[in-house]
């Protein structure tokens, strides 16, 4: 059975406080679980998903099972507000799956949080959690229909696809999942339809006293497996395990579908692997002290500031990052050039999603509700930026103009990955390909149109040779356009592939390259997004 006692009638998506916000490349999805009878899993799972905020800001959820029962438990927003000590103690259990979204697939509203829930024909609780991206979502929801696998759901909505609920990719294999389990048991229907799913996925889910862990062949997200005293631990990254004082044991592989249980650690192979990590895990997605396929995700960082700076050198007085994912890049960046590394920006660090819908005069601020220069800092000096990454321009543009305001006589915008060209199907929300301000413009037109006075971008090369992972081993489609897993058209119309698009549409569309180059304080960030 499932209890969900948190309000399914708060169904608006929560608002940025922030508009420039949305002109970065938005995470994915976190996911974490753990086997550990005895132990308080949900707490662990609580400060498991705590370590895992920055993957997803719009809900939160847990599930709790007890041998005889799954509970659920989710809601909009951080971690932090979903969850409390009363609620907490009330998920009592010995295995828990956790989950933060940000929505890939499926707009933010209450219904598509996560752990999402099935029952079996029998009654067997089935409670799943997701980070990626499914390309044959399309597909799968032919075959739930097919099926009528919708089974028994905890959802509400009534989207205008022809299936009865799910809303969601990851709810879509649940549904599967819990048809499929009927016959054979949920191994070994898992092991059946996981190599039917095509796209991301690094996936976490348990019925009533098994946890399951599953990765896709490309091991397109991250997933890693710890040991705690007297249990296991499942986390989208190493950062998560480290929080609950779980010891890395391996990362799960792609391809490979772990069950734990009173019965041990079960590993089975339902495809080959063929490796493609996200490189832009490396740039941006994943925590500075995450490990990702043996590399630290900050060495990395560091690493790219110093090619960065060898590739497209600056004659300035300072280098300053963009806080906090471009600090590691400005420090490889300072020490490679000799150039003295600063601060001169400080970030507001509880910018995040407030739920407070932000007036148009606070819209008016921008950039300044994130990042405030420290004019005596900046004034009268050359400055190099180093920022992670630029998706629509809007904020580097504002924060350009900020800093000439602050007094900076010279900016040198310096950029920890090449120009984002493309979108990614694989779970990450950049701008639409029409939006993406490197799509339309060479990089002097790029230059110009955030009006630095020199711009550079770490060559695709340099980025992948930093991270230290073998080439023809990582997905780096939203760079060079080359997709390793295949996207058929009607999947594309991205994370409202499965909804009525509504305002989605607009910025679903992949259409010809069109340069969109507003002015101002990147409060024009807001306009159009869904
Ligand atoms: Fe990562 Fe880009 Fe590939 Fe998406 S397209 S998985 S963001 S490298």
């Amino acid at each position: 059975m499932v209890t969900d006692p948190s309000d399914p009638g708060n169904t608006d998506a929560a608002a940025p406080a922030d508009p420039t916000e949305q002109d970065t490349p938005r995470e994915e999805c976190g996911v974490f679980g753990v086997w550990a009878p005895g132990e308080e899993v949900a707490k662990l799972t609580f400060y498991g998903l705590f370590a895992l905020q920055h993957r997803g800001q719009e809900a939160a959820g847990i599930s709790v099972g007890d041998g005889s029962q799954v509970l659920v438990y989710k809601d909009l927003g951080l971690v932090s507000q979903v969850f409390d000590e009363q609620v907490l103690a009330s998920l009592r259990g010995g295995v828990a799956v956790g989950h933060t979204r940000y929505s890939t697939t499926g707009g933010g509203t209450w219904e598509n949080a996560q752990p999402t829930f099935r029952t079996t024909a029998q009654g067997s609780g089935l409670a799943l959690g997701h980070n990626g991206n499914l390309v044959n979502t399309a597909e799968l929801r032919d075959r739930v229909v097919a099926e009528g696998a919708d089974v028994v759901s905890t959802n509400t909505s009534s989207p205008a696809n022809g299936c009865d609920s799910a809303t969601t990719d990851s709810d879509l294999v649940c549904a599967l999942l819990a048809t499929h389990a009927v016959d054979k048991g949920i191994e070994q229907a898992a092991l059946e339809l996981l190599p039917t799913l095509r796209g991301a996925y690094s996936m976490v889910f348990s019925d009533e006293s098994t946890l399951y862990a599953a990765r896709d062949p490309y091991g397109v997200r991250p997933l890693v497996l710890g040991r705690l005293e007297r249990g296991w631990v499942v986390a989208s990254e190493t950062a998560a395990l480290d929080i609950v004082g779980a010891s890395f044991v391996r990362e799960i592989e792609p391809g490979e579908l772990l069950a734990i249980d009173s019965a041990g650690l079960r590993s089975a192979r339902f495809a080959n692997p063929t490796p493609k990590g996200c490189i832009f895990e490396y740039v941006y997605l994943a925590r500075p002290d995450t490990t990702i396929a043996g590399r630290s995700v900050h060495s990395t960082r560091v690493d790219i500031g110093r090619r960065l700076a060898a590739e497209y050198p600056a004659e300035a007085d300072l280098v300053i990052p963009v806080p906090e994912s471009g600090t590691p890049a400005a420090i490889g960046y300072a020490q490679e050039s000799g150039i003295s590394y600063g601060n001169g920006l400080v970030k507001n660090a509880y910018v995040g999603r407030t739920f407070i819908e932000p007036s148009q005069t606070i819209r008016q601020l921008g950039i300044r509700l994130k990042l405030n220069p420290l004019r005596e800092v900046i004034r009268g000096k050359r400055l190099v930026v180093v920022d992670d990454s630029i998706v629509r321009g809007n904020t580097q543009r504002a924060l350009v103009r900020m800093l000439r305001e602050a007094g900076a006589l010279e900016v040198h915008v310096r950029i920890a990955s090449p120009p984002v060209r493309w979108p990614c199907y694989y779970g990450i929300d950049f701008a639409s390909r029409a939006e993406l301000i490197a799509n339309g413009l060479d990089m002097d037109g790029v230059r110009r149109s955030i009006g630095a006075d020199s711009l550079g971008y770490i060559s695709l090369d340099s980025l992948i040779a930093a991270s230290e992972q073998p080439r023809n081993r990582v997905c780096a489609a939203c760079f060079d356009g080359e997709y390793p897993i295949p996207v058929p058209e009607e999947d594309r119309l991205g994370k409202y592939v499965l909804e009525d698009p509504g305002e989605g549409a607009e910025s679903a569309a992949a259409g010809p390259a069109e340069t969109v180059l507003p002015s101002g304080y990147g409060a024009e960030d807001a306009v159009g997004r869904p």
